[in-house]
């Protein structure tokens, strides 16, 4: 299990909170789904929010996208070194807590609305100076982003040369991006592209030459050409991660 770079501590309430789960589930002991995250293993995965399809994990909560990225970061070895700056956008709880309290790390979450993380962040003006960071994530943002070239220009402006910004995005094997400045209700973009708040479905090929043109170089890792069909199944792995440098 890829907890290595999971500060004890943390480890220790999830392991703490799975040996609760087992007590009170004992129909879970079966093990077919397991969490690279948190190191559990159950029979079945959790309904989404309590709902929906079946891919949270009981312990850590983590969906496909979040245990994807997990294993990718947990690879990149310059990301646990002492003194790296990491810049966090809308920062998922087990991130959070993996990456928040690693003394290794110098965090910093951020978010447009103050009330969701320590620093309030427009990713389209971002308030740090230039190459600032070792490490930036950026997971399912820019898809809510008007500006989203803006945005990616200025994820590659807070960058360190030799860093690497993580960044998905819901995205589509299709040729184009479906955006359409008309499309400007929640009503409207939950009918045209799933969710009230995004702003566009985006093509993978497009998403990376956006990145491209912003400066990045880009590898679209996709989890079954990565981590083949047994370890996406057994981890259930989702999303693609692109690795921008
Ligand atoms: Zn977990």
């Amino acid at each position: 299990m890829a907890t290595a770079n999971l500060p004890l501590h943390i480890a220790s309430q999830y392991l703490l909170g799975y040996r609760r789960f087992l007590l009170n589930n004992p129909d879970q002991v079966e093990a077919i789904g397991h969490c690279p995250c948190c190191a559990s293993s159950f029979r079945e995965w959790r309904p989404v929010f309590g709902r929906g399809r079946k891919a949270e994990c009981h312990i850590c909560h983590s969906f496909e996208r979040h245990r994807h990225l997990w294993l990718t970061i947990d690879a990149d070895s310059g990301f646990f070194q002492p003194g790296t700056s990491l810049l966090h956008f809308a920062p998922e709880p087990f991130f959070k807590k993996a990456f928040g309290e690693n003394p290794n790390i110098k965090y910093y979450d951020c978010d447009l609305a103050k009330e969701r993380a320590t620093y309030q962040v427009d990713i389209t003006s971002i308030p740090f100076e230039d190459e600032h960071f070792d490490r930036i994530i950026c997971s399912h943002v820019l898809e809510h982003v008007p500006d989203d070239r803006k945005g990616m220009r200025e994820l590659r402006r807070v960058l360190k040369k030799g860093g690497i910004a993580y960044v998905m995005v819901p995205s589509q094997a299709r040729p184009d991006t479906y955006e359409d400045p008309a499309i400007n209700t929640p009503e409207l973009r939950l009918k045209h592209y799933g969710q009230a708040t995004h702003v566009r479905i985006y093509s993978r090929d497009n998403f990376v030459e956006r990145l491209q043109e912003s400066g990045f170089e880009v590898e679209m890792q996709l989890p079954k050409a990565k981590y083949g069909e047994d370890m996406c199944r057994d981890f259930l792995l989702g999303d693609n991660v692109y690795i921008c440098r």
